[in-house]
């Protein structure tokens, strides 16, 4: 289980020490408390009405499932129909390759100016980072993406990037950055924004794409956007580059419109995103716009390993964000604590596989594994279960603390007999209640510190429930006259 690193320059993910210094923040737990309920909650109310989600999001996840199965023949089909159309393919195996390839196309085309609308590969390889070495201006152009670029900084949420920013944050930061009067007025935040972006996409050579889903039948990108800008990013400039992964194809389009009615509701909360645009190829005669030169960058970076393994299911992901606005530990620390371009329950699937365990031995445990993300999400991938094979994973090849491996072999000894589970119990309460003070523990030894850093430890209860239940059985069966 191996990939390219995230990053292309020297990076050691600390995801311990950045989890501490996020816990220690209470701004960072209000602010993503708030924000990811909000969406959560519109999430749960919006679902019925797809009259059985459960049914549609079993139908997605077997969709994505066939499409995997079969990925080398819906990728020919898909390259096939882009080509037809005029469009040219490139396949990159690395996210270096994909970096060369698109300033590649960039520098011949003698592009000054690049919009870009969102894009999460793009993100994973540091694609603006390469662009801006080669001497090229490129924008972000999703309102989100384009204030964390201003503020020199990383996404934190896969939907909503500027999730950890507050009004106040994006007023001082378009002062200072923009020369507006400080203003939290979002209308005319989002106007000054727009000004420059409008001018931006006048002004543009190139535009660059993602794609939330490409259709292998008739070869066309769809993209999403609440604001149009993946639009004029791949109507407006001469020449336009679309970046996907491997994993973002589906067969045919009316395949498309099961993931279409999930992606807008899980997210967001939305009915269905405001823009959905489909993309085939440059302009052709009588078109009104578009392109003319239309590019598609096909990225495997480490997903092909992935799909050959069993963590496939992993691949169905639609990045719409629901589990992270579901998962506690997510809510408490916020996206930067992942140290990777996704965070929250896919992130610390994804982030592994596609990089490294090695590189990120963290990330797996950091789950109370308390299934959450796997009712959230619209795909059905099962993240607890997968977190728990990535930790077997770890075991063995010994990432695990020895703490912790003696802790789960004495655990199993335990657990597989009786005797020893009801000894164990009455060690361990005695161990705890040398410890204790006042029927609390202030202090744990070892990984215990991991809890009692930050709270008290409850003495266990001087009666077990076991011998409470058979108690509460003798008195039932006396009242009952047996
Ligand atoms: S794992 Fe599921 S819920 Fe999380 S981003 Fe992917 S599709 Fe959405």
């Amino acid at each position: 289980m191996s990939g390219e690193s995230t990053q292309t320059h020297e990076f050691h993910p600390d995801f311990k020490r950045s989890a501490a210094a996020a816990v220690a923040d209470e701004r960072i737990g209000i602010v993503f408390d708030r924000a990811t309920r909000l969406n959560f909650d519109k999430r749960r109310a919006i679902m019925p009405e797809l009259g059985r989600p459960m049914a549609i999001r079993e139908l997605a996840a077997r969709i994505k499932d066939h499409t995997l199965q079969n990925l080398d023949r819906y990728l020919d089909q898909l390259v096939g129909n882009i080509r037809k159309h005029g469009g040219q393919v490139h396949f990159a195996e690395t996210g270096d390759q994909a970096n060369e390839i698109i300033t590649g196309i960039a520098r011949d085309a003698g592009a000054k100016l690049i919009v870009k609308s969102k894009s999460m590969a793009s993100e994973e390889i540091e694609l603006n980072h390469e662009i801006e070495k080669a001497g090229i201006e490129v924008v972000e152009t999703d309102l989100g993406e384009y204030i964390i670029q201003l503020a020199g900084e990383k996404p934190s949420h896969i939907v909503t990037p500027v999730i950890h920013k507050t009004k106040e944050d994006i007023a001082a930061l378009f002062r200072d950055k923009l020369g507006i009067e400080y203003t939290v007025d979002p209308e005319a935040l989002t106007a000054a924004a727009r000004k420059v972006l409008r001018a931006k996409f006048k002004a543009a050579d190139m535009g660059i794409i993602g794609a939330n889903f490409a259709v292998a039948e008739t070869g066309t990108i769809c993209i999403v956007t609440n604001e149009g800008n993946g639009r004029f990013c791949s109507s407006r400039p001469r020449v336009v580059v679309c970046l996907m992964g491997i994993e973002k194809l589906v067969p045919r389009m009316k395949d498309l419109s099961v993931f279409l009615k999930l992606l807008g509701k899980s997210a967001t909360g939305q009915r269905l995103t405001c823009y959905t645009s489909l993309i085939t190829g440059p302009q052709r005669p009588g078109d009104f716009d578009g392109p003319e030169e239309f590019h598609l960058v096909i990225l495997d970076r480490g997903r092909s390993s992935v799909l050959a393994g069993e963590y496939r299911p992993v691949l169905r992901c639609i990045r719409c964000g629901a589990c992270l606005n579901a998962c506690p530990v997510y809510r408490r620390i916020g996206g930067h604590a992942y140290e990777s371009v996704y965070p929250g329950p896919i992130g610390k699937l994804i982030t592994p596989l596609l990089a490294s365990l090695e590189e990120y031995p963290d990330l797996p445990t950091a789950s109370s594994l308390c299934g959450a993300c796997l009712d959230a999400c619209p795909v059905r991938i099962d993240i607890p279960t997968y977190l728990l094979h990535m930790r077997n994973d770890l075991l063995k090849q010994g990432r695990m603390p020895w703490t912790w491996r003696i802790g789960f072999k004495f655990w199993r000894i335990g657990m597989s007999s009786a005797f020893l589970y009801r000894w164990g119990l009455k060690f361990g309460r005695m161990f705890m209640w040398l410890l204790s003070k006042d029927g609390w523990l202030k202090w744990l030894p070892m990984d215990g510190s991991g809890w009692t850093d930050h709270r008290d430890f409850p003495l266990p209860a001087k009666k077990p429930f076991r011998a409470r239940w058979a108690d509460l059985q003798k008195q039932l069966d006396a009242e009952e006259g047996r």
